[in-house]
């Protein structure tokens, strides 16, 4: 840790007074790495721009998860979600699991269907070659698209996909299905395919192609959901850049409606089970830094992640807790469970927000997703409230 420079302090000065300030990449890296001392004065920063952009309210989206298949092409180290066939809890779902599922999460009140897979699994394995003929589909793309489908018309749900790269061909063919998609960037850092790190065998996870999906979708004005994994090996420099590409990206196709900061959680019986965590301060300082750097994009971070202190995360200036579920588990964490929603009502009010129930596309991005189809066009114009916000709020 540095103290901060009379440079970045004269920043963050300039940037309190500033209306439309945005942090650079000189001074996000010296914040990163700033002492704990500076914390308080950054955290006051960040919580004061936030309060420029939606003040008074914390949202989230009432959702049930849904991991269509945990077959992956892809071995990140730190992953618990994936398997290979034959392996305990290998599994793709069924139709009628899927909307087993969709429809107990209707009765709870939920009104986002997070579709979460591995990617692209059929090329690797002819086994899910083989499920996929037996279900009547070419690629696990193609079952995904038609899931989304039969969720969009037969419930009250909307579906979000999560399914890894896409082509831009896909790209168009989900956003006629699913108000929002999302794809996390992760890093942007190429270093971390080496052989034994984060990404080492994990193709799917080369920056530039995540890069390439994250534009496709902005030059289709889809509403996307990205953000980063902080604690995987990379460098404060990295972590900066990461950002400055998600802000990039926006300024140029004003399509990313979230950007989560999700921090690494090592899990037993992986590669990186003894890697360290980030600690609590390091989320906090890059979430202020983030909120810094994207002083009108919305910023979220997963409160099961940071539980029990999640709700210090608000000091950080975030406005959204991502999907929170209360029927399904969040798989690719199994071992952290999502707070109690009541509980997180709690939390959020004793920091001073109202938290409240957002659809899967935020409220400002609502035309964005309805202009891809008329069967999306009217199922958005009946989940949503006059704000645009969730209608059947539980
Ligand atoms: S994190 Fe995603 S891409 Fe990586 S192994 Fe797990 S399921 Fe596959």
């Amino acid at each position: 840790m540095v103290a901060l420079t009379q440079y970045a302090l004269s920043s963050l000065a300039e940037l309190e007074s500033a209306e439309r300030g945005t942090l650079g990449r000189e001074v996000a890296c010296q914040l990163l790495g700033s002492s704990d001392e500076v914390l308080p004065a950054l955290l006051a920063c960040a919580q004061r721009v936030r309060a420029r952009f939606k003040p008074g309210i914390v949202t989230y989206s009432r959702k049930v998860f849904i991991p269509l298949t945990n077959l992956c092409r892809d071995y990140c180290g730190y992953c618990t979600f994936r398997r290979d066939p034959g392996q305990p809890g290998a599994h793709t779902m069924t139709p009628d699991e899927v909307m087993e599922v969709v429809s107990a999460g209707e009765h709870l009140g939920c009104t986002e269907a997070l579709f979460s897979l591995g990617d692209k699994p059929e090329l690797l394995f002819p086994e899910m070659r083989d499920t996929l003929r037996r279900l009547g589909y070419k690629s696990t793309l193609q079952y995904l698209e038609a899931m989304c489908e039969r969720v969009l018309r037969e419930s009250s749900l909307l579906p979000h996909p999560n399914p890894g790269l896409m082509s831009k061909e896909w790209l168009r063919r989900l956003a006629r299905v699913s108000p929002s998609m999302g794809l996390m960037l992760e890093t942007t850092s190429s270093r971390l395919l080496a052989h034994d790190a984060a990404h080492d065998n994990a193709p799917d996870k080369e920056p530039a192609k995540r890069l390439r999906v994250i534009e496709d979708a902005g030059r289709q004005k889809i509403p996307f959901t990205t953000g980063i994994l902080i604690g995987i090996g990379e460098t404060i420099e990295e972590r900066v850049h990461a950002l400055l590409a998600i802000r990039d990206l926006h300024e140029r196709y004003g399509h990313i409606q979230e950007v989560i900061i999700q921090n690494f959680r090592a899990k037993p019986a992986t590669p990186m089970a003894n890697w360290p965590e980030p600690d609590r301060t390091d989320m906090l300082r890059t979430l202020a830094v983030a909120r810094l750097m994207m002083p009108k994009m919305n910023l979220q971070a997963p409160p099961n992640l940071s539980d029990p202190h999640y709700a210090d995360l608000l000091d950080a200036g975030i406005n959204d807790w991502g999907g929170v579920s209360p029927l399904t588990p969040d798989f690719i964490n199994p071992e952290k469970p999502w707070p109690h929603l009541d509980e997180l009502r709690k939390r959020t009010g004793a920091k001073g927000f109202a938290l409240k129930q957002r659809l899967p596309v935020y409220p400002e991005f609502m035309a964005q997703a309805a202009a891809h189809s008329n069967e999306l066009a009217q199922r958005l114009d009946t989940a949503r409230d006059p704000e645009g916000y969730a209608r059947r709020a539980a």
